[in-house]
């Protein structure tokens, strides 16, 4: 094991291997507020990488219901059950003013063990806690859709009242969408004995190499979020691949320039925004769209952090779900987070409509003033908005979209109308 830095803990951790960064990380936010679970995201990639022979349950991209659903079955409280190690790894976060640093600690330190760190306390002699799914638990991709969960129906004021109770709902669910998060540190490379996974230096994507697969189902059995998956008729793992030729610019549509993954480009609600990352997370480009949510402003937050595999899969948290429920999945990051997505700032406004406004990545935005259109008070807070223009820029230089924070309408012209 050796020592390396993670970022989203605040501190250095264990890992197999030696620190080693790609240029770029392949990266995404994913504003959940936003998505209507229509599961498009889901088929987008179905369709493009995994419809043959012994695929039939490989769902490298899925939606799931929280707190029940998961796929596969209880994923994330199984790994949690198994991290909590009977209460001997409370999983605490130290977020004062001298544990947070704008750089390195910007949610706060982590005091508690990582999948890694917990496998070493504990003599296993493997690199990190985990276990396999049974097949049973692949079996059901999207069970308990939209089942909610609530506090106990209080019959005195009936159920209608049960919702209205801000900023949280007592009655609730939202949607996560899920895929590999091409980790900074991978539990599927540190454990597979044929060194069969290796993470690539231009752009952080993770990927299993089909020749040196044997199928021992180590990835398996070590990814905390189980995102490889094993196929029966190769007897291989495999695991979304972040479409790294559309990554590339192999894509003709967008004229050699880097083009989103399938299910980022197909997604209907909107939520998503995929792109690369800077390599050094200590110097965050602000004109980035995505270094600028996730380092500067801290509106979008890591999945389970204290798994510690640094995931690159980011989140802007579901308004009104509790608090407590939040921070266990996203970190302590969770109250700044929301405070700045429910009264947005200008920059905000206008990098959130860069959203699926095209299909290739973006690597810069600017931002054009325009005249106040709105103005509010949002939980204590005054909020303006402007129209802004918000301008997105190729890698290469080219501007690719230019919209405005107000969307336009149509109306449809009344001699179009079919009367009868
Ligand atoms: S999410 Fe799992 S499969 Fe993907 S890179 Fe991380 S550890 Fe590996
Ligand atoms: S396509 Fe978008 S809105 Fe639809 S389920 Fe996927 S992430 Fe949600």
């Amino acid at each position: 094991m050796t020592l390396v830095h993670n970022w989203h803990l605040g501190r250095t951790m264990e890992y197999p291997y030696f620190e080693s960064r790609p240029e770029h990380q392949f990266a995404a936010v994913f504003n959940t507020n936003r998505c209507i679970a229509c599961q498009t995201c889901t088929m987008a990639h179905k369709s493009t990488w995994t419809y043959s022979k012994g695929q039939e349950y490989m769902w490298w991209n899925n939606v799931e219901t929280k707190p029940y659903g998961g796929y596969p079955q209880h994923w994330d409280h199984k790994i949690l059950q198994l991290l909590w190690d009977n209460g001997n790894n409370p999983m605490e976060w130290y977020t004062s003013a001298e544990d947070k640093d704008e750089t390195k600690a910007p949610y706060g330190l982590y005091n508690g063990d990582t999948i890694f760190e917990l496998a070493q306390t504990k003599g296993l002699k493997q690199v990190a806690v985990g276990y396999i799914p049974d097949d049973k638990e692949w079996r059901f991709p999207n069970i308990y859709e939209d089942t909610a969960a609530s506090e106990k129906t209080n019959y005195e004021t009936g159920p209608a009242a049960e919702s209205s109770e801000l900023p949280e709902h007592k009655r609730w669910f939202f949607y996560l969408q899920r895929l590999c998060n091409h980790c900074t540190y991978p539990a599927c490379l540190a454990a597979c004995p044929r060194k069969a996974i290796y993470k690539r230096k231009e752009d952080g994507i993770v990927l299993i190499d089909q020749k040196r697969c044997r199928g021992y189902r180590k990835c398996v059995e070590q990814c905390p979020y189980k995102k490889p998956m094993y196929r029966g008729e190769t007897r291989m793992s495999e695991k979304c691949i972040g479409c790294y030729p559309r990554v590339e610019g192999k894509d003709p549509v967008t004229k050699g320039r880097r083009m989103e993954a399938r299910c980022m480009a197909a997604c209907v609600g909107k939520i998503r925004l995929n792109g690369l990352l800077s390599g050094d997370y200590k110097k965050p480009d602000p004109k980035n769209p995505l270094d600028w949510m996730i380092h500067i402003h801290k509106v979008a937050l890591p999945l389970y952090p204290q798994f510690g595999t640094e995931p690159n899969i980011y989140y802007i948290p579901p308004r009104w779900a509790p608090r407590s429920y939040l921070k266990q999945m996203f970190g302590p990051g969770v109250d700044e987070a929301l405070d700045k997505y429910a009264a947005p700032s200008r920059e905000l406004m206008a990098v959130l409509q860069l959203f699926r406004t095209t299909q290739t990545m973006l690597s810069r935005f600017e931002i054009e003033d325009g005249e106040k259109i709105y103005e509010s008070e949002i939980m204590g807070k005054k909020v303006e908005v402007y129209n802004d223009t918000v301008i997105g820029f190729a890698s290469d230089g080219t501007e690719m979209v230019r919209v405005k924070v107000e969307e336009p309408t149509w109306e449809s012209d009344e001699k179009r109308m079919i009367t009868y």
